[in-house]
């Protein structure tokens, strides 16, 4: 168009909350034909029969086309443009299958690269789920999982066989925060052409852009951030153009698909992700800074700060930090963590994570842990930082540490 040449600030690619707003929004879902103009979001779109005008219709019906009306699994507008709308956010991505929860989404792209007799190598810091895929289906269908060191990089290409087929990647861990070098396992996984698989649900796309570092197969937790109001169970995933048929082909075998309902509020969700990421990163930095300098810690696992294992990759890959986190108390006095847990006020005691609202849990991975073992003294609570005050989120730590400290005088 007009645009001249070197004008910076027209060049520019679009930032993440400006392509968040436009994400997923075809005319075609959210008018009317010969109407100009439309509503704001593609509406919900409740389908199983697909009528048809004729028999001549019907028969020339075909589903090569994935934006045409065909029979209800195959998935209406709704779908399509929360599908659109993560990949989207992925540069690399030549598509995105939705599913009805992470661990399905885990388990249609894993089936979808792997068949008996292969191996996964797999980070020993992985989400527990997912390990119990490994260690129960994909064993029952003859597939081997072998953990590796969340910390391994480059030296990977150790444990790489001629039956290695899948490197599957999760970074940071969800209860262990260690960062894993992406770029040196990529470049070990790509000279031997092994596929590699992210779960990057505590990243998104926005702070990790997990396929334009060369990983295949980027995989969220929709349930978390891009719903971000704990109350969907959503699972995507996305792949490059050499995985992409694949992926899309066994989610189809598999069944999968997602309800309109939930995909309306996913991409409702959405539009804020950005905003919601940077505040709920913002906090967690400070909760953790903070917490850092508490004489009742004894260790903050927390990507951004320099004592994370991992931090230098953290650094120079990530675009910034997320709302989760963990710390270990100054104690093993288990009775004492639980008084500091059930003393928080502002913070929700639940599992998952990624809502607008402050979680924390008590996690404990020592006996989710196979390469090698989580030998930290010092219990562990995983903190879920939402869009509250950060302050009055540090008033109520501060008051949880008096319980804690009575606690253990007990
Ligand atoms: C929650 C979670 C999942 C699974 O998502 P669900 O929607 O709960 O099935 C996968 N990976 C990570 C890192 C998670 O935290």
């Amino acid at each position: 168009m007009s645009s001249k040449q070197g004008d910076g600030a027209r060049d520019k690619p679009l930032g993440d909350g400006t392509r968040l707003v436009q994400a997923g929004r075809r005319t075609e879902w959210t008018g009317m034909p010969g109407q100009p103009g439309g509503i704001v979001n593609p509406p919900v779109w409740r389908a199983s029969t697909i009528l048809y005008e004729d028999v001549a219709h019907l028969r020339g019906a075909t589903t090569a086309d994935p934006h045409r009306l065909y029979y209800g699994r195959r998935g209406a507008p709704t779908g399509w443009a929360l599908a659109e709308a993560i990949t989207q956010m992925e540069a690399e991505a030549a598509g995105t299958m939705l599913y009805p929860s992470g661990v399905a989404a885990i388990a249609g792209a894993l089936l979808a690269v792997l068949k008996p007799g292969d191996e996964l190598l797999m980070v020993d810091s992985v989400y527990g789920p997912t390990r119990a895929m490994c260690d129960g289906l994909l064993r029952d269908f003859g597939v081997r999982t072998i953990y590796y060191d969340p910390l391994i990089g480059a030296d990977i290409a150790a444990l790489c066989t001629d039956q290695t087929r899948a490197i599957f990647l999760e970074s940071p861990g969800s209860l262990t925060f260690e960062v894993q070098d992406v770029p040196a396992i990529v470049a070990v996984a790509k000279a031997r052409g092994i596929v590699t698989l992210i779960d990057n649900t505590w990243a998104t796309p926005l702070l990790l852009p997990a396929l334009g570092l060369g990983v295949d197969v980027s995989i969220l937790a929709c349930t978390k951030y891009l719903c971000g109001h704990s109350d969907v169970m959503m699972g995507s995933v996305s792949a490059n153009a050499a995985l992409w048929p694949a992926i899309q082909k066994r989610g189809h075998m598999l069944g999968q698909m997602s309800s309109p309902d939930d995909a309306w509020l996913v991409l409702r969700g959405m539009r804020t992700l950005a905003v919601r990421l940077k505040h709920q990163g913002e906090s967690a930095l400070a909760l953790a800074r903070w917490l850092e300098e508490r004489p009742e810690v004894a260790r903050v696992l927390h990507p951004a700060l320099p004592s994370c294992p991992g931090h230098a990759a953290w650094a120079r890959d990530f675009s910034g930090s997320a709302g989760l986190f963990a710390f270990a108390l100054g104690s093993t006095d288990d009775a004492a963590r639980a008084a500091f847990i059930d003393a928080l006020a502002l913070f929700g005691i639940g599992y998952s994570w990624g809502g607008f609202e402050s979680l924390a849990l008590p996690v404990d991975p020592a006996n989710l842990r196979t390469a090698q073992k989580w030998t930290d003294e010092g219990l562990l609570v995983r903190i879920n930082v939402g869009l509250e005050e950060p302050a009055d989120l540090i008033a109520d730590l501060d008051r949880a540490f008096d319980h804690w400290r009575a606690a253990l005088r007990k």
